[in-house]
């Protein structure tokens, strides 16, 4: 199956989570720009420099880094061959202008759906003060809400789950600020263009996929997708 589908949602809303549970059911490989970024600069390669400082203080990267990096992934064979599950990518309307021009010439493809996981602020601090991510697989865990089966250790590959540099109180906050500087007009060109889907991200992790995974069905019983 072929599809576009891109999660919007503020840091801690569940994006990650329910990329990832999709990509499994589905088989389309997720894109996180955020994981993307954490790994150049983990290996310091000349974009993961360029980014550090932004990441860092919780500031977005500039679009025309984040724009080549994402255009760059989107022309490798898995995604050419089933699509993108989009995590974190656009977060301005600059960004979301280039990937529509960026799936239409790389792919001559289109974005399917737009799901917007809405969860408030009171809960999205605590999701990210006790958020822990397996090294080798990035699945998200966290320390009461959707913990391990061992402590401090991933499900399916055992090894010790670490924390996000950026989670930290003040980083977050920052974080924050600038998403609520950017989610409204993002909403707003998606729900112009048809795409949107509003999703209620304070429901348990279970809740929320079965709920985009119903969305995703019943558009399915369109002639342009099956899920089967
Ligand atoms: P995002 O990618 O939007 O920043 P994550 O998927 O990393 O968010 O989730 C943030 C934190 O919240 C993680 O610790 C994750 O385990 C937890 N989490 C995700 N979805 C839910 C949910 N529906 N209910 C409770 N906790 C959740
Ligand atoms: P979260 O889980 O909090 O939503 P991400 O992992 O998506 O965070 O992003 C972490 C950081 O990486 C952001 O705070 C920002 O500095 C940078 N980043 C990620 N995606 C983008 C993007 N699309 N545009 C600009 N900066 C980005």
């Amino acid at each position: 199956m072929y599809l576009n589908l891109i999660f919007l949602g503020a840091p801690g809303a569940g994006k990650g989570t329910q990329a990832k549970l999709l990509s499994e059911k589905l088989g389309i490989p997720t894109i996180s720009s955020g994981e993307i970024l954490r790994d150049n600069i983990c290996r310091r390669t000349r974009l993961g420099l360029e980014a550090q400082d932004f990441v860092e203080r919780g500031e977005l990267v500039p679009d025309d880094l984040v724009v080549s990096m994402i255009t760059s992934v989107l022309r490798l064979p898995a995604y050419q061959q089933n699509g993108a599950l989009l995590d974190g990518f656009p977060r301005s309307i600059e960004q979301a202008k280039a990937l529509t021009l960026a799936l239409k010439t790389v792919l001559n493809q289109e974005i399917y759906r737009v799901f917007y996981i809405k969860v408030g602020k009171g809960e999205l601090a605590q999701r990210l003060s006790g958020r822990s991510i397996c090294p080798v697989c990035n699945t998200t865990y966290h320390d009461t809400k959707n913990p391990p089966l061992v402590t401090q250790r991933c499900n399916k590959e055992g090894a010790t789950l670490y924390r996000r540099s950026d989670d930290t109180y003040a980083t977050t906050l920052n974080r924050l600020q600038v998403y609520f500087n950017h989610i409204i007009p993002l909403v707003d060109y998606y729900d112009r263009k048809g795409l949107l889907e509003i999703i209620n991200g304070e429901q348990s992790v279970e809740k929320v996929n079965s709920e985009i995974y119903q969305k995703l069905g019943e558009m399915a019983r369109t002639p342009q997708l099956s899920l089967a």
